[in-house]
């Protein structure tokens, strides 16, 4: 039997991983890119391409250190911790709300670095050849060929596989051909509001704002973020309804917004950072559930082409990265049914490169029976979060509720478990983590009302008691209750 061979469709974030994934496990790589090299791009590239940091947390770095702890280290070696939200209230007033009570962080990363560092790292491998300017022009999963445009000669070319992966982002190609070949469930929605990037430049070449944190600005129908960067600049992102954005057409339309909600970060941009704003493209906001996410043994979407989200939980790409991961796990399953597939030491050098056709079909078909679910919880979570964001983060139940279930975390690690918690520092399922927490929410919700009918009734008790004969009333004695209830 001879070795196999994978098509990968988009060298992002997640089809670089992919091919890390799948070299290491010795298949012979093609991984396809519609853009020219980014790390020969030139500097307008870089300014063009969307978002400049992410936040990677638990799940992105576990599948990076799966297919080996030196890339998880070199990852490690661009990120920034940030252990916190920084909450930048109207007034000027700061509120530090740390992610655990156990110093747990998540990372701020620059997109195209680590983009690089994953690209270098499937390269190193003598059976991955990566073809830059090759643009997906249709995808038959039946007979698994893809035909490529080769963007500098027009020229198109066929490539077949015993697998093709589409991780072609949000747009996806593949996932249109996917639907094509199978019945593909499909809901895409785009939300009313939309981002822009500011950047905060260094100050005295110093971060301008404490850097070991996430800042937000909660402004209710609107949110200003802020991640630091290598240089000690900060990536700021504007998330505003598409009307408010709109309605700015001047720079007196904008001082006049910024004087009015974000007064604070007027001395921090400066003049010239405040009318980026009218430079930098405002980008559209929605996300993307479908299921399946294979077909037979022969093709599978994965990260934006599958799931792609608003990205208020700071999920997609760990997402992305979990569903790589976790594809591996089943493919290794396969491969070795006699190893724990999740052992990281145990699964080093199992090769998945002589699985069958329908060893292969096998592992989709159990990718497909958690991923679509797993990924829409993920979503829903996101959407969740934008509100939290935005205004729970300032009132007084989500303070409380936040104290409470941080304490009990401490005592009861593994019953309560904060929500940005599960979805941030474990590898619960996102499906799981919704559940626990709506559990979390009902026994809450139950101990609050029983501690409140409990105060109620002994602050009743004793009013009644004490202050009743004084205004002529009196507690009923036991024998008269007795009698009442007999009646
Ligand atoms: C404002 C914003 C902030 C975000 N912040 C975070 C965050 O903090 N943390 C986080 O985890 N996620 C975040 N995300 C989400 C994250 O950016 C995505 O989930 C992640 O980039 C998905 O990676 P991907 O490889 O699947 O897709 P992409 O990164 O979009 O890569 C797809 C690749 O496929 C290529 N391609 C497209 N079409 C074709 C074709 N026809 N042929 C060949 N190649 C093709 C593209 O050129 C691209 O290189 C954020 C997203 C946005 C918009």
């Amino acid at each position: 039997m001879s070795q196999n061979k994978v098509i990968i469709v988009g060298g992002g974030l997640v089809g670089s991983l992919a091919a890390c994934y799948f070299a290491k496990r010795g298949w012979i790589v093609e991984l396809y890119e519609k853009r020219p090299d980014p790390r020969k791009a030139d500097s307008n590239e870089r300014l063009a391409r969307r978002t400049i940091n992410l936040s990677i947390s638990t799940r992105g770095l576990s599948a990076i250190n799966r297919v080996d702890p030196d890339l998880k280290k070199k990852v490690m070696d661009i990120a920034l911790p940030m252990y916190g939200r920084m909450i930048h209230n109207l007034d000027g007033k700061l509120n530090y709300q740390s992610y655990s009570l156990q110093g747990e962080f998540i990372n701020s990363i620059d997109r195209g670095l680590l983009n690089h560092i994953l690209l270098a790292e499937c390269e190193k491998y003598p059976t991955t050849t990566i073809f830059f300017e090759h643009s997906l022009e249709s995808c038959n999963f039946e007979n698994k060929t893809a035909v490529f445009k080769n963007i500098a000669t027009g020229q198109d070319i066929t490539a077949s596989a015993d697998l093709i992966i589409g991780a072609d982002g949000a747009w996806s190609t593949a996932r249109r051909y996917l639907q094509y070949s199978t019945r593909v469930n499909l809901e895409q929605t785009y939300i009313d509001h939309a981002y822009c990037e500011l950047e905060m430049k260094p100050k005295n070449g110093e971060f301008a704002m404490v850097e070991d944190r996430f800042h937000i600005w909660p402004r209710k129908t609107f949110l200003l973020i802020a991640q630091p960067n290598l240089d000690k600049s900060f990536t700021c992102t504007l998330f505003m309804p598409w009307s408010k954005f709109n309605s700015i057409k001047t720079e007196e339309d904008l001082f006049k917004f910024f004087e009015e909600y974000l007064p604070d970060t007027i001395p921090l941009f400066g003049k010239e950072g405040i009318l980026e704003y009218f430079k930098n493209p405002k980008g559209p906001l929605f996300y993307v559930k479908c299921t399946p996410h294979h077909y037979k043994g022969n093709g599978v979407i994965v990260g934006d082409a599958a799931h792609c989200t608003v990205p208020f939980y700071a999920q997609g790409m760990n997402c992305g990265f979990e569903d790589i991961e976790i594809l591996d796990t089943l493919l290794v399953e396969q491969a070795a049914p006699l190893v724990d597939p999740t052992d990281n030491e145990a699964t080093k050098d199992v090769k998945t490169n002589r699985l069958t056709n329908s060893q292969i079909e096998a592992a989709l078909i159990k990718y497909t029976a958690c991923r679509p679910r797993d990924s829409a919880s993920m979503i829903d979570l996101a959407m969740y979060n934008y509100s939290e964001m935005r205004i729970s983060v300032n009132m007084l139940s989500y303070k409380i509720r936040n104290w409470i279930e941080k304490k009990l975390h401490l005592v009861f690690p593994k019953t309560v478990i904060p929500l940005y918690s599960m979805v941030s520092f474990s590898k619960m399922s996102y499906t799981n983590a919704v559940a626990q927490w709506n559990k979390q929410t009902d026994w809450l919700r139950f101990a609050f009302n029983s501690i409140t009918r409990v105060s109620l009734i002994t602050a009743a008790f004793f009013a009644i008691k004490y202050g009743g004969p004084r205004l002529g009333y009196r507690l009923p004695a036991i024998s008269e209750i007795t009698k009442l209830i007999k009646k």
